[in-house]
């Protein structure tokens, strides 16, 4: 009774890759447990992301129906009921995405089980979960631990299980549509992209990204120059685009864009995950910020711990002198 279920995710005809990553997790639990991981497909003419979750899980359920073509949370909750129900997993595993909080917790609810959001790792207590949630901007780790029950529903975030190479070869198990009646009461009208302004920053090659640390809008022409000085586009957190210092388009972050230039140079950003989930994609990340405790630093290649006042126009000089 130690199996686990991961929702597979999937969106504009692609498999999300926090699919993958949930299912790696999903996989080291069950070692430790003795469990099966079973990945639960529910979409319309998916044959392909079947075969993807097939190499990461010990079996895939597949609901291949038209009325999951797109992501409607009332069909979505609906069959997974059915499923939990008949299969009684003792975890259930769905991203911390846009889809997976509009589901998760309404899920838990109609189970009557324990659920927690928001979860970056989990280890099994003899036969309970453990959860970790952040707080504080990640500088404080919090261990949830949860009542007795049958099932627990964990929302997982995206990002803190890196998706492993899979080379399982799971068996793909087609199972019959268990919603049998239309459901009205949500309805999917369709999906809108956000508009692309005038600099792609999911396509920079480098960037050099603006936080709070820069205090007013009047510094801005220091991070001007030295994106110009070294040919990278302007980012920013959303401390800065809330300030109306540049436009959302310029936002990285889980809602803002995700980046994979070479170079990401983040200049006062805290690194709230809120934040770095968008920059997973980096190659190399540099962090300039005074504070030696700033979370950024985990996740920056090298970090620079200074005021970016001085060390701002000093690097600018010295690109402008190398270049020159
Ligand atoms: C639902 C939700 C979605 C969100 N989505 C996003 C998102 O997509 N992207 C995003 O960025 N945020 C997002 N956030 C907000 C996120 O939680 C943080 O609040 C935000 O990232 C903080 O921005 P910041 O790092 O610029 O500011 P702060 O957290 O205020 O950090 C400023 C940093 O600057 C440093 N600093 C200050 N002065 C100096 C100086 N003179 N020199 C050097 N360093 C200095 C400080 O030490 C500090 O680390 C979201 C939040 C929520 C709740």
């Amino acid at each position: 009774m130690h199996d686990i279920f991961v929702l597979a995710e999937h969106r504009e005809g692609e498999l999300r890759e926090v699919t993958l990553e949930i299912l790696t997790l999903a996989g080291q639990l069950a070692e430790q447990s003795g469990g099966k991981v079973t990945a639960v497909l529910l979409g319309s003419g998916i044959d392909e992301y079947a075969g993807k979750c097939a190499s990461f899980a010990d079996r895939v359920l597949v609901v291949d129906d038209p009325m999951y073509k797109d992501y409607n949370s009332a069909a979505y909750q609906q069959a997974l009921v059915e499923l939990i129900k008949a299969e009684k997993p003792h975890l259930v595993l769905i991203g911390n995405t846009g889809q997976g909080v509009d589901l998760a917790p309404s899920l838990a609810v109609e189970l009557d089980v324990p659920y927690t959001s928001d979860v970056v790792s989990v280890t099994l207590e003899g036969d309970k979960p453990v959860a970790t949630r952040q707080y504080y901007g990640g500088k404080i780790d919090g261990r949830i631990e949860f009542k007795d029950a049958d099932v627990y529903v964990l929302a997982i975030r995206e990002a803190s299980t890196p998706a492993g190479e899979g080379g399982k070869s799971g068996e793909i198990q087609k199972i019959d549509n268990p919603v049998t009646t239309e459901v009205t009461v949500r309805k999917f009208l369709e999906y809108v992209e956000a508009a692309i302004g005038e600099v792609d920053i999911t396509q920079s090659t480098m960037l050099v990204s603006v936080g709070r640390g820069i205090r007013d809008e009047k510094n801005m022409p220091i991070m001007e120059e030295l994106a110009e000085a070294m040919g990278a586009d302007l980012s920013a957190s959303r401390a800065v685009v809330d300030a109306g210092w540049l436009p959302t388009d310029r936002q990285v972050g889980i809602s803002g864009k995700t980046v994979s230039p070479k170079l990401y140079l983040a200049v006062g950003i805290s690194g709230a995950f809120q934040h770095v989930t968008g920059i997973k994609g980096a190659d190399v990340v540099v962090a300039i910020n005074k504070d030696p405790d700033a979370p950024i630093f985990q996740y920056a290649d090298y970090g620079i711990v200074d005021d970016l006042l001085k060390v701002v126009p000093a690097l600018t000089e010295k690109i402008k002198e190398m270049k020159g």
